[in-house]
């Protein structure tokens, strides 16, 4: 029998497309899906894989329980009791801040996850709660929190309409974009320029898009913030008036010009590495275009002025006029959120690390501080750890203390497709089903997209696996205390009607004062996130309202439409995003201003002259989650050391043999690649390596191992934020 499905690519932020077929209850083919209305046909080499990670021998198909130093198969029943049974030992001993929790990324692409995040975090009562977020974007978070009034109103480049890109730390045509949804990423930068616009790289490697960019300016490692400062400084000297539609919307621009007066393109020049003059040239350019926007990514976040650079951004798509407008930055408008919604001013602080003091952002803890919470001994030591869609092992700073640290937890629980390098250490693996066997929206990426759109996929084939839903469900119902035979259909319906009854309450919902159970069986019977996003959707900007608005969106018409549904370019909502207290654009926050003298501090001291490390994106790896796939790892290693052929030559390394890397934290061989595509004194190592531990059990990973660049990383991290310092790290470098 053969049979075609579409379904959405959950890999990456793209979220392409996929059109599957399917021959006998078997993959045949998977490629791109060209009638997806934001991916029309486009695929990257990593989405025509899920077929083998759905077929992979070495995915869990059960739970699995260490004995003795060894995993072994076991029933849900047998490990559900066993994870009530430590749970109650360990926080009746030692209190709920004894269990910590970590949230991979994946979460973020799985709705039902976010869905059941939510109240299992809530059931675990604990503060110490970490995610990837603080080794990757949480200053984009902040800096967003801080100037729009909520971490997640990130302005997004319009790739599609903008006529000039300045782009820092981001190297789409290998990832494909991040906090910017934009499948064929490349494609839409390649039509800029057939338009007649520009786009700029600013980025320490000449990466594949910096080769394809019209300028490629090679800055020297966390030097963003700097350099974003001095054009803005250039801006400013020309005294520029805000544009109309911001005139009345922002508090601080007056004092902007006196703030950012110590970094001139000339001050900064030593510390950037960029030519003042080329400084200049680009603040001409940026204040001249049309339609420009300002994008910094991965790059500009993972630094130790990561939140100034994130903010940086911004102010330059303020003080250009394109925050807000058709090409500039813009504001999408995903359709499962309310349009009326009443946002809470943006706070950070609410608790802070036992050890450090960091503060809580977002509702987490900086993951780089997860360490000492677990080997510091006293009142509130992490004692148990539970990690979800995570390798923390291989992608958070520090790891040979991470590991050593994770030995010595009581219990450690991980929800994970595979045993790699964290879940070995877990007392009691819980693995969800492929993504082949999941329906998908898109319920974060959404919020970053670059047009206006939905789409919703059922699941390809049907699994008597348990969902991972279900499986967070059954953990939150152990962290409430309503045990290991809690029937989570009971608790997810509770749920949801508790959800509705809020809803109807509130005065300003679409649905206010009407019957909780007419909405509650107007959702029918599928399952229960299915449920939970219909009546997101239905309750959103778009949405019927429960046939208040006849037309409006339904879950039942996204199943219709599954190539999804296009809403449009982007439309100027500035009013609607703003949630500062002042109602407006807070151009010039304390938390950042603030720290402007150590910038100033750092710029003053300029380099030693010290080799740095920067990470790399790679096109075949998502992170570390594609690396047990024999078609994406086999070719020319691709864990190498990047290194400009003048600074071989001073250290005497020799292409393809190895160098030993060293850091403050550690040290790693590896094998070096001689490019001239990367500046001199900056190498480079990927990130998402270091496989084949004891343990693990990935068999392709494990031949094609390479490194785990964390080992060098330290543990610094970003002090507004506190995310990790990823990027600018000082190593030394000689042969191995
Ligand atoms: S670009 Fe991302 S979403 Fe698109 S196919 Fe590749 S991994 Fe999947």
């Amino acid at each position: 029998m053969e049979r075609t499905a579409f379904r959405t690519c959950p890999l990456c932020e793209a979220s392409c497309g996929l059109e599957i077929e399917i021959v006998d209850q078997r993959v045949k083919r998977i490629r791109g899906d060209r009638s997806h209305v934001m991916s029309a046909g486009f695929i990257c080499p990593k989405g025509s894989t899920l077929k083998q990670l759905y077929e992979d021998p070495d995915r869990l198909r059960t739970p699995v329980i260490k004995e003795d130093g060894h995993h072994r198969p076991a029933s849900w029943e047998e490990a559900y009791a066993l994870i009530a049974d430590r749970w109650g030992q360990i926080t009746d001993q030692y209190g709920r801040d004894a269990a910590a929790v970590y949230l991979g990324n994946p979460n973020a692409h799985q709705f039902e996850n976010s869905l059941a995040l939510r109240p299992l975090i809530k059931a675990m009562a604990t503060k110490n709660v970490f995610s990837a977020s603080s080794v990757d974007q949480l200053p984009k978070h902040v800096s967003a929190g801080l100037m729009f009034g909520h971490p997640l109103s990130i302005p997004v480049p319009d790739l599609d309409r903008t006529d000039y890109l300045l782009m820092l730390g981001a190297n789409p045509y290998e990832s494909n974009g991040s906090l910017c949804t934009a499948p064929d990423f490349p494609g839409r930068l390649e039509r800029l320029q057939e338009r007649g616009g520009k786009f700029v790289v600013v980025d320490p490697r000449r990466t594949k898009t910096a080769a394809k960019a019209d300028r490629w300016i090679a800055i020297n490692p966390g030097a963003d913030a700097a350099f974003l400062l001095a054009i803005a400084n250039a801006i400013l000297e020309e005294r520029p008036a805000l544009a109309d539609h911001l005139r009345h919307r922002v508090d601080g621009f007056d004092a902007l010009p006196d703030l950012v007066a110590p970094f001139t393109p000339e001050a900064t020049a030593a510390f950037t590495g960029v030519d003042a003059a080329v400084t200049r040239a680009v603040a001409k350019e940026l204040a001249k275009a049309e339609r420009a926007a300002v994008y910094g990514r991965i790059g500009t976040h993972t630094v130790a002025f990561g939140t100034t650079a994130s903010w940086a951004v911004d102010v330059l798509n303020v003080i250009t006029g394109n925050l807000d407008r058709a090409g500039g930055a813009m504001f999408p408008y995903p359709s499962h959120i309310g349009s009326q919604r009443a946002r809470r001013p943006f706070v950070m602080g609410r608790w802070h690390g036992r050890v450090s003091g960091r503060p809580e952002i977002i509702g987490e803890l900086p993951v780089a501080s997860l360490i000492e919470e677990m080997v510091t001994p006293g009142e509130g030591q992490v004692r148990m750890l539970l990690t979800l869609a995570g390798n923390p092992a291989l992608t958070t700073p520090n790891s040979a203390a991470f590991e050593e640290a994770l030995e010595g937890l009581d219990f450690m629980v991980s929800v994970d497709v595979y045993l790699n390098e964290t879940s070995r250490h877990a007392d009691v693996v819980l693995p969800p089903p492929s993504a082949l066997e999941r329906s998908h929206y898109d319920l974060a990426f959404t919020g970053f997209s670059v047009r206006d759109y939905a789409d919703y996929s059922p699941p390809v084939f049907e699994t008597e696996a348990a969902s991972e839903f279900e499986i967070l469900v059954r953990l939150a119902a152990i962290f409430s205390g309503f045990g290991p035979e809690a029937d989570p259909d009971l608790l997810a319906a509770g749920a949801l009607t508790s959800a509705i009854q809020a809803e109807v309450q509130r005065g300003d919902s679409p649905i206010s004062g009407r019957d909780p159970t007419e909405i509650l069986e107007a959702l029918g019977d599928r399952p229960w996130p299915e449920r939970n996003l219909d009546f997101l959707l239905r309750i959103g900007n778009r949405g019927d309202h429960f046939g208040a608005v006849p037309d409006g969106l339904t879950l039942q018409k996204l199943e219709g439409n599954p190539h999804g549904i296009d809403f449009g370019p982007l439309l100027p909502r500035l009013d609607q995003v703003l949630a500062t207290a002042s109602g407006r654009i807070e151009l010039t926050p304390e938390a950042i201003i603030s720290d402007l003298p150590r910038l100033a501090q750092a710029v003053a001291q300029g380099r030693n002259g010290g080799a740095m490390l920067v990470g790399r994106r790679q096109l075949r790896s998502a992170n570390s989650w594609t690396h047990n796939v024999e078609v994406l790892m086999k070719g020319r290693e691709r864990c190498t050391l990047e290194v400009h052929p003048d600074d071989a030559e001073r250290w005497g390394l020799v292409h393809g043999e190895k160098a030993l890397v060293a850091s403050a934290a550690g040290k790693v061989e590896v094998p070096v690649e001689i490019t001239a595509d990367i500046r001199p004194g900056v190498v480079s190592i990927p990130y998402g390596w270091g496989h084949g531990r004891l343990g693990s059990a990935m068999k392709v990973a494990a031949a094609y191992a390479g490194v785990n660049v964390n080992f060098l990383s330290d543990g610094s991290i970003d002090p507004i934020s506190g995310n990790a310092v990823l990027n600018g790290i000082p190593v030394t470098v000689g042969p191995a």
